[in-house]
């Protein structure tokens, strides 16, 4: 371990909620069903993430750590293009460098399950431990060892905020997850499996935001959008209810969200933002989703494209609902 290392570590850990993401990520990719966050003083001391999913084998657990060794890049080749969510080998390496991780893990294969500590990049000896099939992560003391980082770490309440924000996109990029995330001594949110993004949003946005969405769908020559977007009286003062997920992952997007403000045009106060819930699915070559680990950006190939096609899905909606 070295000061590189730390220094690479801070390109994909920024705070605790960059450490949930990549945890909540790897979980998905895992093939969870259910999924458990709990954070104490917004996860500045503990993170902890446990699973239902495949489980890491014991002799794969050391390699799990190891920068770039990624188990999905061959499944990924064999399907031509990148489906998981993450794919760099980079996050679980990265966490590891700048705090104490224990994961505890079983595949359905064995009986026992391997239990393997980290800290500051160095790791001991693989244990066996108990534990049903899955993953459990638990990340300690986020920078003990790179003070300065943790030193520019916010308050624990302005840290389990943006934990909580992190918690909401994968929920309702999710709605089939059973998820629950539990701070400190309160449990937040346990959400059981819901059909429908629908019943996700009431959960974050309220019934009656919920019961205001109205269904968009198009799919221009492979490109497939569809989700929701709110009645125009649910506008909010900021950007804040808009998610977009291209390919199950959150991302912004100004010019999206621009598009969507311009589908709008007309039928907003003056100041109100709308609130939108859209997912795209793409052609790989259409979107480079990696532009940076820690970033929400994409880049798309044509974006004009895209915004054409998201302005027109959405005032086609308008038009044929009784909203003019
Ligand atoms: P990536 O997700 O980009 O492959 P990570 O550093 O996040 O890289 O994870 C490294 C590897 O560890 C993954 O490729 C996967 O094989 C394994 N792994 C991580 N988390 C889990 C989990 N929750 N369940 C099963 N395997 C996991
Ligand atoms: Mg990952």
């Amino acid at each position: 371990t070295s000061v590189v290392n730390q220094i690479a570590a801070g390109e994909v850990v920024e705070r605790p909620a960059s450490v949930v993401k990549e945890l909540l990520e790897n979980a998905i990719d895992a093939g969870a069903t259910r999924v458990e966050l709990a954070v104490e003083r917004g996860g500045k001391d503990l993170i902890r993430v446990a699973d239902d999913g495949c489980g890491i084998a014991r002799e794969d657990l050391p390699l799990a750590f190891r920068p770039h060794a990624t188990s999905k890049l061959r499944e990924a080749e064999q399907l031509h293009h990148v489906r998981t969510l993450g794919f760099r080998g980079e996050a679980l390496a990265a966490i590891a460098e700048v705090s104490r991780v224990r994961c505890q893990s079983r595949t359905a294969a064995t009986e026992v399950g391997a239990e393997l500590l980290i800290e500051g990049g160095v790791p001991a000896e693989i244990r066996d431990c108990g534990g049903p099939v899955g993953t459990v992560f638990e990340v300690r003391n986020l920078f003990f060892n790179t003070p300065v980082r943790r030193s520019f770490l916010k308050s624990d309440t302005t840290e389990a905020g943006h934990v909580a924000e992190m918690f909401t996109r994968i929920a309702l990029a999710h709605p089939t997850l059973h998820l629950t995330f539990r701070s400190g001594s309160k449990t937040l949110y346990d959400l059981p499996p819901v059909t429908g993004l629908k019943d996700r949003v009431a959960v974050f946005f309220g019934r009656e935001l919920a019961e205001s969405l109205l269904w968009v769908e198009s799919e221009v020559d492979g490109i497939h959008l569809w989700g929701y977007v709110a009645h125009p009286s649910q506008s909010r003062s900021s950007a804040k209810g808009q998610y977009l997920f291209v390919g199950g992952r959150y991302v912004r997007d100004r010019s999206l969200g621009h598009a969507l403000s311009e589908a709008y045009r007309g039928l907003l106060m003056v100041g109100r933002v709308p609130v939108a819930f859209l997912h795209l699915e793409l052609p790989p070559e259409e979107v480079d989703v990696n532009v940076h680990p820690t970033k929400v950006e994409v880049r798309f190939r044509d974006s004009q494209r895209i915004y054409g096609q998201l302005l027109r899905t959405v005032r086609q909606t308008f038009l044929t609902s009784d909203l003019h």
